[in-house]
């Protein structure tokens, strides 16, 4: 008996969405990149319940013809390839003929298209995959689609959706990414009939600026350009002055006008701005590479950023390059590692163009099986805060209270560089200063906190502090727990937070930055009552800790090492940072052999 059969397409198409559309965010980002295919200048993008019950986009691109526009529901139905050979020369965002396909899989879909040159337009109501009507109708020019109720008839994935603030914050990020590498595009961002960003044609930086910098303006100052032009690649962009870093960052690739995740290139920046952070620092960036179109692959996967380049290694010694160039104009250690500033070819030259005077790591290959570990570790590298809890304690002769600090003599110890000596008869234990000191701050801090009803100061001049609205969105979740903890704080206006009071430990000066950094260890994991307070209690005991270049009096030395020694945990920071080793004898011994 013959068995196999073809599914219908509108079972087909609804598998096919579970790739292609897997939640609000993911509809948003093809339907914006339909309209940048389209010629648009402008987009308006109106959302509704997060993308559940409503998600609409109108451009004032091409349009479609009447035959085109009922094509273009069709799988595999695209005007933007015809051959094999196109898929290694793309210049347009979409290629593959499924999104519209696998949205009208799952969701009520209603759309009026014009071509300017067309004296009527379209309308097609679509559900479920099937036709409901279509008609001549009259419309501006341009596209206008409304995907309502999504997932209508496929409720796992209905309840698979996460809170209407999750959806809205990965629609805001999808949201991001294309607007900062479209700034010659109009865009409007609706939310609940509140306008979010009504973003005008601006330059890169201008568009910068009016996602991240708020009210203030000066988001972008605190940044230094970086600018290469070689053979291979075309690179521009903008990198955190370090000075200005935070522990909040923006990292953003762009690559022939779309976004990119590229872990071995944000390894190159890393790179560049070595020894120049606190550990506690994260550097943003905005890069924006130009290449030939054959010479990247995005054919990865639809929902995938990630893209192949041709001469990853070459690009990644021009991009640490040209970081470090731009960085060094802020920092000693870097200008004295660019004596001799490397010299770029450009294309124009006359003579055959030299390579650019980088030094490759010739042994390195992306695409080596035994490189995935470094890009895992890349990753985790990127998260920080992933663990609260304290990890395994160092084996062996770090276990436990070895030492009172009764027996040890604080007289024989010294600080060098940040790190306090400490001769024992086991060796010598080292000791580091910053991390030595939030672990003490973390416990009192945490005493206080778990100290109801929190203590909190008042502040004389109330702190107005301003969130981009994706922050907005976590703020919501965290307020309750800043109220516990001490915070006294109101919405003020859409994004703007007012601060009348601070728990007691913090000094006035540093709520702004205390907040943020909150607001970004929040982000990497949900918490429990008893976690946020760990959460907050250790930004506090980072904000506060003894810097690393300070020097210590005897005293202060005295009272952080005591207080470290009566700590049950004291081998690591709460989020797992070594405080200390040993070098014992053995050791010693094979430094020395
Ligand atoms: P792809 O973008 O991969 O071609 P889609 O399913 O996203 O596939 O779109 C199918 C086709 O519909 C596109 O190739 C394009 O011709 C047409 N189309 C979709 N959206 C728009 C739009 N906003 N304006 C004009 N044409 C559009
Ligand atoms: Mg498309």
């Amino acid at each position: 008996m013959d068995i196999i059969r073809l599914l219908p397409d509108s079972v087909a198409n609804q598998i096919a969405a579970g790739e292609v559309i897997q939640r609000p965010a993911s509809c948003l980002k093809e339907l914006v990149e339909n309209s940048l295919d389209a010629g648009a200048t402008r987009i308006q993008i109106i959302i509704r319940d997060a993308g559940r019950t409503l998600l609409q986009v109108i451009d004032n691109g091409r349009g479609m013809s009447e035959t085109d526009a009922r094509m273009a529901f069709e799988r595999h139905a695209t005007s933007k390839i015809t051959q094999a050979k196109d898929l290694f020369d793309l210049h347009t965002m979409g290629f593959r003929g499924e999104a519209l396909a696998s949205i009208c899989a799952v969701a009520h879909v209603e759309m009026t298209t014009k071509p300017a040159d067309a004296q009527v337009g379209t309308y097609i109501e679509i559900a479920g995959s099937e036709v409901v009507k279509q008609e001549v109708c009259s419309c501006p020019d341009g596209t206008n689609f409304k995907i309502k109720d999504l997932f209508y008839n496929i409720p796992v994935r209905r309840k698979f959706l996460k809170s209407n603030q999750t959806e809205l914050r990965n629609l805001l990020t999808e949201f991001y990414r294309i607007v900062l590498v479209h700034p010659e595009v109009q865009f409007t961002f609706v939310v609940d009939d509140e306008i979010l960003f009504d973003l005008k044609p601006q330059s890169e930086k201008q568009r910068i600026e009016s996602i991240f910098g708020g009210k203030k303006n000066v988001y972008v100052e605190k940044f230094v350009s970086c600018n290469v032009e070689t053979e291979l690649i075309k690179i521009h962009g903008f990198l955190l002055v370090p000075e200005n870093a935070t522990k909040i960052a923006q990292q953003y690739f762009f690559v022939n006008g779309r976004y990119m995740r590229h872990p071995y290139f944000h390894k190159a920046i890393m790179e560049a701005y070595s020894k120049m952070l606190t550990p506690d620092q994260t550097p943003s960036y905005f890069i924006y590479f130009e290449v030939p179109a054959n010479a990247i692959d995005v054919n990865i996967h639809p929902t995938k950023t990630e893209i192949k380049f041709e001469n990853e290694q070459e690009i990644f010694q021009i991009l640490l390059a040209t970081a470090r160039e731009a960085l060094g104009k802020f920092t000693m250690v870097s200008v004295m590692d660019y004596e001799n500033p490397p010299v770029y070819p450009t294309p124009k030259n006359s003579t055959p163009p030299a390579r650019p005077n980088v030094i490759v790591d010739t042994k390195y290959n992306p695409f080596q099986k035994k490189e995935v570990k470094e890009y895992i570790s890349l990753l985790d590298e990127n998260l920080p805060q992933k663990t609260m809890n304290t990890p395994p304690s160092e084996p062996t002769e770090l276990m436990g209270k070895l030492w009172d600090f009764d027996d040890l003599d604080i007289n024989s110890t010294f600080s060098h560089l940040g790190y306090i000596y400490f001769p024992t008869e086991k060796g010598m234990l080292i000791i580091d200063q910053y991390r030595a000191h939030v672990c003490v701050l973390y416990h009192q801090f945490l005493l206080n906190l778990t100290d109801m009803p929190a203590k909190s100061q008042s502040l004389l001049f109330p702190e107005v502090i301003e969130l981009t609205p994706d922050e907005t969105i976590l703020m919501y979740n965290m307020l309750p727990e800043l109220r516990d903890v001490g915070f006294m704080i109101e919405q003020t206006n859409k994004n703007e937070f007012t601060i009348q009071g601070i728990p007691y430990v913090l000094d006035a000066s540093q709520i702004e930055n205390t907040i943020k950094n909150m607001l970004s260890s929040w982000e990497q994991k949900p918490f429990s009552v008893r976690d946020s307070q760990q959460i907050i209690a250790l930004s506090l005991a980072q904000k506060v800790a003894v810097e690393r270049n300070r020097i210590l009096s005897r005293e202060e030395k005295e009272e952080i090492l005591q207080m470290l020694f009566n700590l049950e945990e004291n081998q690591r920071t709460p989020d797992g940072k070594k405080v200390m080793i040993l070098l014992d004898e053995q050791s010693l011994a094979n430094r020395f052999n």
